[in-house]
């Protein structure tokens, strides 16, 4: 069996020691003589794995006591329509800093609901860079304040966390969360598919704070009411428990790499091999500025687009996938999460240099 190094945006690589367990326990669980995809949701053996994956995951991240964690279904795109459904209720305003075309889809979602105020984009400069805070048009009225915490597509990523006040900072970290250490206090809510850095597709993680829950609209399905999924323990619906489960095994494994700490060490690691390349090389370019460049996904461009498809044919035949940007952009695109080894970034990074010097 060869595995590839694959540098898909999501769904992405996993752990191999997670699938290889997961394939161990396939057929049966703990001696259940079950696979945990056929475990009763409300059965005390898949209530023992949820609540394993949630004390993980607030171990991992340091979530504090006054937040919940929920595990939801419908996806980041899901959660666009989702969070102001429950959170814009507290006065019917939101403010939204626009970085990409995620933060974007966010924004245009949340009119539906609400009155929303971009109070700062980053647009004109093609979302290469984060606006400064001291240009942010906050309201102090708004309900929340929503930014995207890590471009998947643009490459661009926030290395601060942004000063709101009063107000609730909310956060989509689909494709940047459990990669380094945050505090979690300093948001009002995070959300974030699992199919970048946690686990497989169907499961999104809502952390929120407790507060804020209980001003859903009238509007709000039962299955996307915080606090109704709050007070049933995330099991107001059936929750996508094999992705939960899978998500816990990947928990267990980063809390082994040595927690959050030692991941975001090792994910600068990573960047830098690539990154130092990019910035070396005349024939590749990654547009973002340096300050707000991505751990994560990195965007970057061969000197002639002609070269692309060559580029990517090449890279496939070496065990390489995934390497071509997003449509809107175009070029190539590195997405290299927690689960991405270093070997893998000095693979490409080789292959990169040997096309370089036939084609450059
Ligand atoms: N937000 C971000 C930052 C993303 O990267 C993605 C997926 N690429 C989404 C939202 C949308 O996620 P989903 O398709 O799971 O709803």
């Amino acid at each position: 069996m060869t595995r590839v190094f694959n540098f898909s945006p999501g769904p992405a690589t996993l752990p191999e020691p997670v699938l290889r367990q997961a394939a161990a326990e396939m057929l049966d669980w703990h001696g259940t003589g079950m696979s945990v995809m056929e475990m009763s949701h409300r059965g005390k053996e898949f209530i023992s794995i949820h609540a394993e994956a949630e004390a993980d995951l607030r171990e991992l991240m340091g979530i504090p006591a006054n937040y919940k964690v929920l595990f939801m279904q419908g996806g980041a795109i899901g959660e666009n329509a989702i969070v102001p459904m429950n959170l814009i209720g507290r006065g019917g305003k939101a403010d939204y800093v626009v970085t990409g075309d995620w933060s974007k889809k966010s924004q245009k979602e949340a009119k539906t609901f609400g009155t929303v105020n971009v109070a700062a984009s980053g647009e004109a400069g093609k979302f290469t860079s984060i606006p400064k805070q001291s240009e942010w048009k906050l309201d102090p009225e708004a309900a929340y304040v929503h930014i995207c915490s890590n471009e998947t597509i643009g490459g661009v990523q926030f290395h601060w966390t942004p000063e709101t006040g009063n107000v609730p900072l909310v956060a989509d970290m689909s494709s940047d969360i459990l990669s380094r250490p945050i505090d979690v206090s300093k948001y009002g809510l995070i959300y974030a598919g699992a199919q970048k850095n946690m686990g497989p597709s169907g499961l999104t993680i809502v952390i929120v704070r407790e507060d804020l829950m209980g001003h859903a609209l009238p509007i709000t399905p039962s299955a996307f009411n915080y606090q109704l999924q709050a007070e049933n323990d995330s099991m107001f619906n059936t929750p996508p428990t094999y992705a939960i489960y899978i998500v816990g095994l990947v928990l267990k494994h980063f809390k082994a790499m040595g927690g959050m700490a030692a991941i975001e060490a090792h994910n600068k690691a990573k960047a830098k091999v690539l990154y130092d390349y990019l910035d070396a090389s005349s024939f590749y370019k990654n547009p973002v500025n340096p300050a707000d460049r991505s751990l994560m996904n990195v965007p970057f461009k061969l000197k002639d687009d002609a070269l692309d498809e060559a580029f990517l044919k090449g890279a496939q035949a070496k065990g390489m996938i995934q390497l071509k940007g997003h449509r809107s952009v175009g070029g190539m695109r590195a997405s290299i999460y927690n689960a991405m080894s270093i070997e893998g970034v000095q693979a490409l990074v080789a292959y990169m240099k040997e096309f370089e010097a036939k084609n450059g």
